[in-house]
C-alpha cells in the first residue's frame, strides 16, 4: 500500500509530498518546497529514504533540496529539460521570491521509465506545457496520479511563465485524461481531486487558452 503525506509550504503553499510503501517502509521526498525539510524529515521517521523527485524544477518545489540533500544524501531525479533551473536556479526566468541553492541532479527521468519504491511501481509521464521538464508520477495498482503544477483542483498550471507552452500542456492533459477516473490526483498546490471528478478535461484548451 502506498503511504502518502503531503505538506503546503512556503509563499505559495507548494505541496511536498512524502511517498512511502507500507510493506518495505521504503519512501522518496517529493518537490521539497521552501520550509518543507524540518516537516519531510520528521514524516520521514522510520522509514528508509530513497531518493528526491521532482515534478519540475521552477523555484518553489525545489527550494529545500539542498537541505534535505545535506541530511539525507539521497540521489536527486529530475526531466533533463528541467535540470538546468536544479542547477542554477532562477534561469528559467522566474523571479526568486527567496534565495533557492542550486544543486547538481544525478538522475534524469525518462517519460515511461518506472520507478520502484519497494513494491510501489511508480510511472513517470511527461507532461510538459507548464515547464519543459514536467512530470507527473503514476501509481496505477494504487490509482493515484502525483500531477505536480500540470494538473489542479479545477484547474491547470499556469501557462503565462517564461517556461510554458500552451500547445505542449493541451497534449500532456491528454494523457492524464485517459486515467482511470478513479485515479486520485495530488496536485503541486491545493486540495486533491481525482481524474473523474475534472470532468472538463476533454475541453482543457477551450476552458484555458
Ligand atoms: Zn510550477
Ligand atoms: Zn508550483
Amino acid at each position: 500500500m502506498a503511504i502518502l503525506e503531503g505538506f503546503a509550504c512556503g509563499p505559495f503553499q507548494t505541496n511536498a509530498y512524502l511517498l512511502a510503501c507500507s510493506d518495505t517502509q521504503k519512501g522518496v521526498f517529493i518537490d521539497p518546497a521552501p520550509e518543507s525539510c524540518d516537516l519531510l524529515t520528521r514524516a520521514a521517521t522510520g522509514y528508509e529514504m530513497e531518493a528526491i523527485l521532482l515534478t519540475h524544477s521552477h523555484w518553489d518545489h525545489i527550494a529545500d533540496v539542498k537541505k534535505l540533500k545535506r541530511s539525507f544524501a539521497l540521489p536527486l531525479y529530475v526531466h533533463p529539460a528541467d535540470s538546468e533551473n536544479v542547477r542554477t536556479p532562477g534561469s528559467d526566468g522566474l523571479p526568486l521570491l527567496i534565495p533557492v541553492e542550486g544543486v547538481e541532479p544525478d538522475h534524469d527521468l525518462v517519460d515511461g521509465q518506472i520507478l520502484e519504491v519497494g513494491e510501489l511501481r511508480l510511472r513517470v509521464i511527461h507532461t510538459p506545457g507548464h515547464s519543459p521538464g514536467g512530470v507527473c508520477f503514476y501509481l496505477e495498482k494504487e490509482k493515484i496520479l502525483i500531477s505536480g503544477d500540470t494538473l489542479f483542483k479545477g484547474s491547470i498550471g499556469n501557462l503565462s511563465f517564461p517556461t510554458a507552452d500552451p500547445s505542449a500542456m493541451w497534449k500532456s492533459l491528454k494523457k492524464l485524461e485517459e486515467l482511470p477516473p478513479e485515479t486520485r490526483v495530488y496536485s503541486g498546490h491545493g486540495p486533491s481531486t481525482s481524474i473523474g471528478v475534472e470532468s472538463w478535461l476533454p475541453q482543457a484548451k477551450e476552458l484555458f487558452s
